[in-house]
């Protein structure tokens, strides 16, 4: 089991966001009137985590989409194999698991023509 953690300061100032976010989404979900009488707690709670998943996968896919469409810093394009500079590639389609289920987006590449591998500047090494 993951030990718990301390909320980070990130989320504590989201806390009014959040709680927008949450008060639309039970709207859209159940209606003014919330969820119908005889809904199982079971139920409620394996849909608010689904959702939660789902949000939390889109968060990261956007974050990591905006990170990648920036320019990739010099101190980023050395291979991580060899350490030569390796200047990225056209963007690729990128896929990681996570705690949430899979992320994907759209990341620059380098092909190391000396290690005959390709990486990726912001974690290093593709997955293969
Ligand atoms: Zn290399």
């Amino acid at each position: 089991m993951a030990r718990p953690q301390d909320t980070r300061p990130e989320v504590v100032a989201s806390a009014t966001d959040l709680e927008q976010v949450a008060r639309t989404l039970a709207e859209k979900l159940f209606g003014p009137a919330g969820p119908a009488w005889g809904t199982t707690f079971e139920d409620l709670e394996e849909l608010v985590v689904q959702v939660g998943r789902t949000v939390s996968r889109e968060l990261l896919r956007q974050a990591l989409q905006k990170q990648a469409a920036g320019p990739v810093p010099a101190d980023r394009q050395p291979c991580p194999g060899c350490q030569q500079s390796t200047p990225p590639t056209d963007p690729e389609p990128r896929i990681l698991a996570t705690r949430v289920g899979d992320a994907e987006w759209n990341e620059p590449a380098a092909d190391c023509s000396r290690c005959r591998r390709t990486f990726f500047p912001s974690v290093g090494e593709s997955g293969d």
